[in-house]
């Protein structure tokens, strides 16, 4: 089991990071009745964002492009329901689009089922936009962390959690200028929150929370003084968030 744990800390898996755009796409958006004005955009700039550097497969694109048309068609207004619907429909015309979960997360699941799951999937998929859009290397290198930031204010279920991350989100202008960056600011982020939790009673006791990677996942990240090295921090997250993993649960 102690292996296992293991590895599932330093292993992304595409049924987790799919599980975080499934629904965020099913669920938390279609939640909301009548979606204008910034709400809008956030959704128009979250879709281009997942079009740019979600990997998915042939089929994901045509199905994350048929979402962004039908949401065009709209106008600048759209409900809940209307959105759910168009994404079905388009689910179904690029059918299969996502991985047969076979029993859900994997990397992301819990002890309990209280624990872990779609918040943990949310890191891990956010994580991975930042390095995939390192590894392209175009594009605005603050443009995964302003989009996000503006999806998890608007959409994110957890209130708290969502306005702590704006907060932190404030002066990313002035601290993110390259891709790079943008790994380095969500890695930072992420270790606040993680010092934040620990010990929280939302913490879940086979995984605590601690500042990652932890010198058992990467031994070279860590110096002798317990800081991380920013440039071998760098290169393990874009293997980890590179690598990505296509087994289901149920290979495991
Ligand atoms: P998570 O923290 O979800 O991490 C998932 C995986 O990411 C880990 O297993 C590990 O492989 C990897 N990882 C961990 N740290 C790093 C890092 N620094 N860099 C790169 N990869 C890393 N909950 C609250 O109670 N209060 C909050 O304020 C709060 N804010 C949140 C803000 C955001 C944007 C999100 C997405 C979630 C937030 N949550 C908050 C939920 C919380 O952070 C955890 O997601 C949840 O408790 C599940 O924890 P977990 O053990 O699965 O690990």
């Amino acid at each position: 089991e102690k292996v296992l744990s293991r590895k599932l800390t330093d292993q992304v898996f595409q049924v987790d990071i799919e599980g975080a755009l499934r629904h965020t796409l099913n669920v938390e958006i279609p939640s909301h009745k009548h979606i204008n004005g910034s709400m809008f955009e956030t959704v128009k700039n979250y879709l281009a964002l997942l079009y740019d550097y979600f990997p998915i497969g042939e089929n994901g694109k045509n199905f994350i492009q048929c979402a962004q048309h039908k949401l065009a068609e709209k106008g600048d207004s759209v409900l809940g329901v209307q959105f759910a619907d168009d994404v079905t429909l388009c689910q179904n015309r690029y059918f299969p689009v996502y991985l047969d979960p076979h029993g859900g997360w994997l990397g992301c699941q819990g002890s309990l089922p209280a624990f872990r799951g779609f918040p943990c999937s949310m890191w891990t998929m956010f994580h991975t936009l930042t390095v995939q859009a390192y590894n392209k290397g175009t594009g605005d290198p603050q443009q995964v962390l302003k989009v996000m930031a503006s999806y998890i204010g608007t959409f994110f279920g957890c209130t708290d959690c969502a306005n702590h991350f704006t907060g932190m989100a404030k002066h990313l202008s002035e601290e993110v200028t390259s891709h790079r960056d943008s790994i380095l600011w969500l890695w930072k982020a992420h270790n606040k929150v993680n010092k934040r939790l620990h010990g929280d009673q939302t913490e879940d006791p086979y995984f605590p929370k601690v500042q990652f990677p932890p010198a058992t996942v990467c031994p070279k990240c860590t110096l002798p003084n317990g800081i991380h090295d920013e440039e071998q921090t760098v290169e393990f997250l874009r293997r980890m968030y590179t690598n990505i993993s296509y087994i289901v649960a149920s290979d495991v």
